[in-house]
């Protein structure tokens, strides 16, 4: 079956990435960046974002070699989005050093007549008065439009959330989201609760303890590839993201789609920033989402 284009929006940054036995900058991330790697394997990616003129030509050759349509992506002076994070020895753990916003501030979405059009919207971690704005101007009728968060928009733009959790048809976050989200810490009563506020589908990422899917037939939960050795967990929510996503724009059930989220998350995590998913094939992912649907008794 021939996919479905996927128009993503999120950020694109430079990142700078603290590990307790090294560090790791000028590392190219964001949540656009590691979705579009990772989607791109199953349906062609649209984006929608903003780079400052800093943004190495390497790193747009990156975009463009896995053949991202980048009409949408302004380019700007001044200095591209920054984020710099701080993990623990256990690599489960991560604080934020500082986020810059540079051209960021400023950002306006636009979109083309094409990308109005596209029928399965991402809508990657940013702010959600811009996921808005990109909602307020896609035109597909029956447009399928997935969602990112994270915690900073929980607790600073809670109202603006809300108001695109309505817009919503599948909502995907941590766990420690969900329970800032709903004050519920249990991951299928909390998915419950975030499909009173919009989305239909809502899955509960719980890092190395896999995920839990919450649609109205009720909870189904998939485990995760067993990674002898993480290297970087930067990126692997939106590369579960892209995973998903993609597989869903093929015509995927949405069981299928949350065992290839977990696959593609698992090669993310194999390498600093993007590495993992540079040289990644269909054949790779599906080899592990077999191994994954063995572990977690999944149909
Ligand atoms: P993940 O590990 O899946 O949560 O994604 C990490 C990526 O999110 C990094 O590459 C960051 O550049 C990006 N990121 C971190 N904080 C923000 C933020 N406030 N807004 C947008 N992107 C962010």
């Amino acid at each position: 079956m021939v996919s479905h284009p996927v128009l993503v929006v999120g950020s694109i940054a430079i990142d700078w990435l603290e590990f307790s036995d090294g560090r790791q900058d000028q590392v190219v991330g964001g949540s656009a960046t590691y979705f579009t790697l990772a989607a791109s394997l199953f349906a062609p990616v649209h984006v929608v974002g903003v780079v400052g003129s800093d943004f190495p030509e390497e790193a747009m050759d990156v975009f463009r070699k896995h053949g991202a349509n980048l009409d949408d992506l302004q380019v700007v002076q001044g200095k591209t989005f920054r984020w710099g994070g701080r993990y623990g020895a256990d690599l489960e753990s991560r604080t934020t050093l500082f986020t810059e916003l540079g051209v960021f501030e400023d950002f306006q979405p636009l979109l083309s007549p094409e990308n109005r059009r596209c029928p399965v919207i991402f809508l990657g971690n940013i702010q959600p008065s811009l996921q808005l704005k990109v909602l307020d101007q896609a035109e597909h009728p029956k447009k399928q439009v997935v969602c990112d968060t994270m915690n900073l928009w929980i607790k600073t733009a809670r109202n603006d959330l809300l108001r695109v959790l309505e817009r919503v048809d599948v909502l995907l976050l941590s766990e420690r989201e969900a329970v800032l989200l709903t004050d519920v810490t249990d991951p299928a009563h909390a998915g419950d609760r975030i499909r009173d506020m919009g989305p239909s589908t809502v899955v509960v990422k719980r890092g190395h303890l896999g995920s839990v899917m919450v649609t109205e037939s009720g909870a189904i939960r998939a485990g995760v590839f067993p990674v002898p050795d993480v290297v970087d967990p930067t990126g692997a929510g939106d590369s579960f993201a892209g995973g998903f996503v993609g597989t869903l724009a093929g015509g995927s059930s949405l069981a299928e789609a949350l065992l290839c989220g977990s696959a593609v998350a698992s090669y993310c995590v194999e390498g600093f920033g993007t590495a993992g998913l540079e040289t990644l094939s269909r054949s790779h992912v599906s080899h592990r989402m077999d191994v994954i649907r063995e572990r977690s008794k999944l149909p």
